[in-house]
């Protein structure tokens, strides 16, 4: 190991904190970190100069490869007039191009003013304030209960956390939050008293952290359906599923539904800075007009940030001039004819489920976390959920790549030691 990778992981297990990381793993001596310094297109290089394929697009972040010409030559432009301004008592010419933008993807009439915020929990904290804060200037303060899926994911701040199915991560934090009931299909809503209910929330077409689950095709239709029949507001939760993962711009696209709220951040700036945005209708909007209390009393100090901005503009232009989601369905009909014969060819692969350029694949109880370690060795860098081995790599990717990840997982599997096999 160089020198200069010791003392950058020396002075993090001093001092820093991992997110969702147990602590005593993350530091123990015989632990050695990957310190990732570069990245260019799909690859990403570490300290000790490795270079793997990025098959996790960065948690799920990034969108059209790192350190994109156009998408780093905007943020420098930016950066040269000032690299971030008040949004609160002032305007800059970014954000009302990008929340124009934005709307333009959605028919007139419908998704037409945005929020913007700093990552995807804030988004869902919007949303969850605005619906509420719509249901008290509306006459219908009752309406206060949410309806959240099982092991649904929604982010991480306390709003978002309450709505959040997965029990290993926000059991403890049960009944500190909003009331949330939560649900495992539209038939069971059916069962369910709307009276008190404000809004559904749910991952529109695959749920990410539940081990990469897609809904049935019809799914989110039929949910729209009983929103409107009940008077309930729909909030989509697209962090994961925005931006040209699940082979439309917006995953809700390929059911034709609009929901009363999008949420939208990770792939938002490309992946290239954190930034969040709410998108809501007409209607919502029209109750926090009038007198001043009726406003919207929320923000944070980077609202709008415009590097934030510059770096979105760029990047939904590259959907565009690179011609991006007309690519993507050879390269996951390529993707879903590589994990099949994956599933046939070994036995340890117990299932594959994929929507788009997302996929998982469930492996045998015990061995997702070693896979994953193996398969850095052949050049793919991603994360286990539990033994589902993510596979989201950047849109950019091309056939080649996405042969290499397979052939990296593939290669993993076999390198098991015999032990393995058995437990
Ligand atoms: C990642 C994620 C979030 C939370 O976004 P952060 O930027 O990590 O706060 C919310 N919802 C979904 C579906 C996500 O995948």
């Amino acid at each position: 190991m160089r020198d200069d990778t010791r003392q950058w992981i020396e002075a993090d297990k001093r001092h820093a904190w991992h997110p969702f990381t147990p602590q005593d793993a993350w530091t123990d001596p015989a632990h050695e970190p990957l310190v990732i310094v570069r990245g260019e297109g799909p690859w990403l290089w570490d300290s000790e100069g490795r270079r793997y394929l990025d098959g996790n697009s960065s948690i799920w972040t990034n969108i059209h490869g790192h350190a994109h010409p156009s998408i780093n030559a905007a943020i420098r432009d930016q950066l040269g007039r000032i690299a971030h301004s008040s949004y609160l008592g002032f305007a800059h010419p970014l954000a009302g191009e990008l929340a124009e933008k934005l709307c333009s993807f959605f028919p007139a009439g419908t998704l037409e003013r945005v929020f913007f915020s700093d990552d995807g929990s804030t988004a869902i904290e919007v949303a969850m304030k605005m619906s509420l804060q719509f249901r008290m200037q509306t006459g219908h303060a009752e309406r206060r209960g949410f309806i959240a899926f099982a092991d649904g994911y929604h982010g991480d701040t306390l709003g978002a956390a309450s709505l959040g199915g997965v029990s290993r991560f926000f059991e403890r934090f049960r009944g500190m939050g909003p009331e949330v009931g939560f649900v495992r299909s539209v038939e069971e809503l059916e069962t369910k008293d709307p009276a008190g209910i404000n809004a559904v929330v749910i991952e529109p077409l695959i749920q990410g952290v539940n081990e990469m689950r897609p809904w049935p095709a019809g799914m989110l239709r039929a949910l729209r359906a009983w929103c409107d029949r009940h008077g309930v507001l729909l909030i989509l939760d697209e962090v994961m599923t925005g931006f040209g993962r699940t082979g439309t711009l917006f995953a809700c696209q390929r059911e034709g539904v609009i929901p009363d709220f999008l949420c939208v951040a990770k792939g938002l700036t490309g992946g290239y800075l954190p930034m969040a945005a709410t998108l809501t209708t007409g209607r919502i909007y029209d109750a926090f007009r009038g007198p001043a209390e009726n406003a919207f009393y929320y923000g944070h100090s980077f609202t709008a940030n415009p590097l934030g901005c510059a770096a979105a503009l760029a990047s939904l232009s590259l959907f565009e001039s690179e011609r991006v989601l007309e690519k993507l369905p050879a390269k996951a009909d390529h993707l879903a004819g590589l994990l099949s014969r994956l599933q046939a060819d070994r036995d340890e692969v117990v299932d594959v489920r994929q929507c788009g350029l997302v996929a998982g694949i469930e492996l045998r109880t015990g061995l997702g976390a070693e896979v994953c370690l193996k398969a850095r060795d052949h050049g793919l860098l991603t994360r286990p959920i539990r033994d589902t081995l993510v596979l989201m790599p950047p849109l950019c990717v091309e056939t080649e790549h996405l042969d290499l990840a397979v052939d990296a997982i593939r290669s993993a599997i076999r390198s098991l030691p015999p032990a393995a096999e058995l437990r």
